[in-house]
């Protein structure tokens, strides 16, 4: 299917991966939207590349989240899809919540996108600007302009990993030191290494560190800045349904709001299936753990790197460090959607996020998922329920 110039289309999706892909299945598939009449645009060639980047690189053997969350359109396709003869030989679940294996998730997202053929709704290019044109709007991309009814931003965090300044210093000093989110990232093709420092507290840490411990057992150290947060999930349960969500819709000023959803996150957290294997790891030697804020780094004269630390031991020394620092809190979308928001006089809170309504609804025909859609959604907006919470409220979509 490829890009319609000049005819009007009825939505853009601006961002192909978790959020996007699911949304484009759910306004072709459930809302009966034309296939030929919506498009997803996305750098990159596939659906859901940056994301099989990501979780390749942490290595994540099951799922943070619930069977009931995956990328198809009834919540409990993929259970149903456990007990046919493709997806039994494969389906791995762990306990609680029933959490499907990373490896049969991907199995069956991949076989969603080909079932429904979603990749041939995609385009492949990136937004540079938005205009607003008659009823619709114009969306000024690298693959040319497309001219739409609706456009819905499903930009994720994935664009953004967190580098902490004596990081920037060092990578900009030419010291051997990555960011696991960064795109140009693979952890399968790390050359060997002397000892490796893995960098975080989080669940992406701690599963990178195991990862990279399995290659090499006795040869990296994981150092965070805090003692191990145990929590299963990355907030509670109840902020997924009316438990919590309820007060939160009930509190309309949106500072407060923004500090319910940080007071909700379970930031830096490891859920205890993981943390257990983490101690038992560690018991065994394989992997080293210490707990320090690190105050500066240099490179040293053989290219190695060393980490000044605020704790004992004061310093480490490393050939490769990997950083699992998560993402960058501001905004997502970056240079061009700031001046959209400008020039189009897009209303924001004071953190920076946008102001929607009860379907998502920035401008109209503007639509937001994601974290953009924090705000209304809550803590999980993120997340790949976020993504099933949009769709309901996109049913409602003008
Ligand atoms: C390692 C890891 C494990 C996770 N595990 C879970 C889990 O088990 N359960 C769960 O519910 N959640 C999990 N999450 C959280 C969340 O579900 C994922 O981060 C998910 O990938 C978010 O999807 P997204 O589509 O919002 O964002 P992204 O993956 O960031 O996708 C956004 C896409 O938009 C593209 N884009 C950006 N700017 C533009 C532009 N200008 N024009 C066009 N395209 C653009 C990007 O290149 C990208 O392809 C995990 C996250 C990580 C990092």
């Amino acid at each position: 299917m490829p890009p319609i110039k000049n005819s009007m289309l009825d939505w853009v999706i601006i961002g192909g991966g978790v959020h996007g892909t699911h949304l484009s299945h759910v306004l072709t598939g459930r809302l009966r939207w034309p296939r030929d009449r919506v498009r997803v645009l996305d750098p990159h060639p596939v659906s859901l590349m940056r994301w099989d980047q990501m979780t390749a690189n942490v290595g994540m053997r099951f799922m943070r989240s619930s069977f009931v969350h995956h990328l198809d359109l009834d919540p409990f396709a993929l259970k149903r899809f456990a007990q046919t003869p493709e997806g039994a030989s494969l389906a791995q679940f762990a306990y609680p919540y029933k959490r499907p294996s990373h490896a049969f998730f991907q199995h069956h997202a991949q076989c969603v996108v080909r079932q429904y053929r979603l990749d041939e709704m995609r385009v492949q290019g990136r937004a540079s600007g938005l205009r607003r044109s008659g009823e619709g709007w114009l969306v000024e991309t690298t693959a040319g302009t497309l001219r739409t009814q609706r456009v819905l931003l499903a930009l994720g965090l994935s664009e953004q990993p967190c580098w902490p300044g004596w990081a920037r210093a060092l990578r900009d000093a030419g010291g051997p030191v990555h960011h696991l989110f960064d795109e140009d990232f693979r952890r399968d093709q790390l050359p060997a290494w002397r000892h490796a420092i893995v960098v975080g507290g989080g669940i992406s840490a701690v599963q990178a560190a195991l990862t990279l411990a399995e290659r090499e057992p006795g040869t990296v150290t994981l150092l965070a800045r805090h003692e191990s947060r145990v929590h299963q999930l990355d907030s509670e349960p109840g902020w997924m349904g009316p438990k919590y969500l309820s007060a939160f819709h009930l509190q309309h000023n949106l500072v407060r709001r923004r500090t319910a959803i940080d007071g909700a996150r379970h930031r830096g957290s490891v859920p205890p299936g993981v943390q257990r294997r983490f101690r038992h790891v560690v018991s065994a030697s394989h992997l080293a753990h210490h707990v320090a804020e690190i105050t500066g780094a240099t490179v040293g004269p053989l290219g190695g790197v060393q980490l000044r630390l605020d704790a004992s031991p004061s310093r480490l020394t490393a050939d490769l460090v990997v950083l699992a620092t998560g993402f960058e809190a501001q905004r997502p979308g970056g240079a061009w959607l700031d001046e959209s928001v400008e020039s189009l006089g897009l209303r924001c809170s004071a953190c920076g996020y946008p102001i929607v309504d009860r379907t998502l609804r920035w401008a109209d025909g503007l639509y937001v998922t994601g974290p953009l859609a924090e705000l209304e959604l809550g803590p999980v907006a993120r997340n790949i329920i976020g993504a099933r919470m949009a769709s309901k409220r996109l049913a409602h979509a003008a």
